[in-house]
């Protein structure tokens, strides 16, 4: 991040806007809102602009320049001179006097920048672009505007009424916050909605009771399975999302695509359990133990997993445990890596002129490969989507030949599917492991061998951010 977001307390504080045409008028307006005492400064104001303003209790107008002695105490300033030595010179003073300043349109001279706003107050969501891109701050703005009902802030306004209230019947703060989700998004939201203050308090009353009793008598946790795909933040399904919102704890390994953890509750506490450098991955059985541990202290436990869980996930072992144990859990399916590395590489798993069926394997065992059957994964008119088989890829290869395979085969390997830095390299059974050594690929990668690989010269569409363009689109580089 380049600004660190926060709200400032200005009440009563002053605040100096030196300008008088409309971006000075909009400060002036915020400040006031904020219930700052507004000195403004400028030798002519613009009218129209200031119409709403003029006589306001807390704004003072000097028909002048400031002076350095003005910002003494001043709790920010503002400049929207429009010429760039008078905005530079207010800046220059306020900085000598210690006091935060922003100048309109020049991020080089600002100490902080103005965020778009939805004012729902006392909810108010900020956007900022961090200067790149003021615009797009405003497009998102104006689409939380439609999100978030006008009468959000009497929600707010209410919770803010009965906090003590809370506080003193649930003394634990998981069960209040509990407690708050509950209410703030169930019946009760809709009746302050509506206006409805009494029955929403006589609800209010009966939730409470029924909260402390739980508290009294002590509530069981549960555990979330959640498959998040394959890398791409936009794959997680709404479900995964809602979940990863209401846990309490996230269990997570290093399969998770860069973005997805910031999707988790912000306050859930977070446990690494996957593979560190040269070392190894937390035992299964301890996860296991893990989870229902975790439950057991009356948590939402929310255990993330690439791809989908019961797909090369081990979540069936991980969860055998929960069902013995009578925790209650959850499973949510998610976009396994074959199919998302198919589609962003542009290969269709299945085909009428190719393929009528798609084979998931793992080539991966503790020494090397594993049994595999290769007359099944010989059979014709099928894709064969390899999980794990990166570092086995030219055994793999070449066994393929010597169970009777075609070495001319085409085969892709994707690598990082659906991420920003996804690469393709697609070949032959004969050539591809070759190929991938010299690109320097590295895991996660999907292997994917039929003819249906030869699609991809017509169908990829998907455009990865990073990396070099030839290599990343794999056009050029080992095309058929
Ligand atoms: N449960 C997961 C698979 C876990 S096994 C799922 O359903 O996708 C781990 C293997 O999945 C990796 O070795 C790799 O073969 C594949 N994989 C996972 N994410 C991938 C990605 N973004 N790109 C390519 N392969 C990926």
């Amino acid at each position: 991040m380049d600004f660190l977001p926060i709200f400032r307390d200005v009440r009563d504080q002053t605040v100096i806007v030196a300008g008088g045409g409309t971006v000075a008028a909009r400060r002036v307006e915020i400040a006031l809102r904020a219930g700052a005492r507004v000195k403004l400064f400028s030798e002519s104001i613009a009218e129209d602009d200031f119409a709403n303003l003029r006589g306001h209790e807390r704004l003072e107008h000097f028909s002048r320049c400031p002076r350095p002695a003005d910002f003494d105490g001043a709790a920010l300033a503002f400049a929207a001179c429009r010429r760039y030595d008078d905005d530079r010179k207010i800046a220059d003073m306020a900085r000598a006097a210690k006091v935060p300043v922003n100048v309109a349109d020049r991020p080089e001279l600002c100490d902080f920048i103005m965020p778009s706003i939805v004012d729902r107050s006392p909810i108010v969501v900020a956007v900022s672009s961090s200067g790149a891109s003021p615009i797009l701050a405003r497009m998102i703005r104006a689409r939380l505007e439609t999100m978030l009902p006008a009468a959000f802030g009497k929600l707010a306004a209410f919770a803010g009424d009965i906090r003590e209230k809370v506080m003193t019947r649930l003394k634990n703060p998981e069960n209040r916050r509990r407690f708050w989700e509950r209410i703030l998004e169930g019946p009760l939201a809709t009746l302050v909605f509506s206006g409805d203050d009494q029955t929403a308090r006589t609800l209010l009353e009966r939730e409470l009771t029924a909260a402390a009793a739980e508290e009294r008598e002590g509530v069981s946790g549960e555990v979330y399975l959640v498959g998040c795909g394959p890398g791409d933040p936009d794959l997680l399904t709404f479900k995964a999302l809602r979940l990863m919102q209401k846990a309490d704890v996230v269990l997570y390994d290093r399969l998770l695509g860069d973005g997805i953890l910031n999707l988790v509750r912000r306050e859930a506490e977070r446990i690494y359990v996957g593979k560190r450098e040269g070392d190894h991955a937390v035992p299964q059985e301890e996860i296991s133990d893990m989870l229902v541990r975790l439950a057991r202290e009356g948590r939402r436990v929310l255990r993330l997993k690439g791809g989908d869980p019961f797909i090369f996930g081990r979540g069936g072992e991980e969860i055998e445990k929960l069902a013995e144990n009578h925790i209650p859990f959850q499973v949510v399916p998610g976009v396994t890596a074959a199919s998302g590395c198919a589609a962003y590489a542009g290969i269709p798993l299945t085909h009428r002129d190719h393929a009528q069926s798609c084979l998931f394997i793992t080539a991966h065992g503790r020494n090397g490969i594993v049994d595999v059957d290769w007359a099944q994964i010989l059979r014709p008119n099928q894709t064969v989507a390899v999980y794990m088989g990166l570092k086995l890829l030219p055994d793999l290869m070449r066994q393929f030949i010597d169970h009777g395979g075609a070495p001319d085969m085409p085969v892709a390997v994707v690598e990082k599917g659906t991420r920003p830095d996804q690469r393709v390299i697609t070949g032959t059974i004969a050539d591809i492991a070759d190929k991938v050594k010299e690109a320097g690929l590295k895991s996660p990668a999907m292997i994917i061998i039929g003819t249906v690989v030869t699609l991809r010269d017509k169908l990829a569409w998907y455009l990865p951010e990073d990396g070099d363009a030839e290599a990343t689109q794999g056009r050029f580089i080992g095309s058929l």
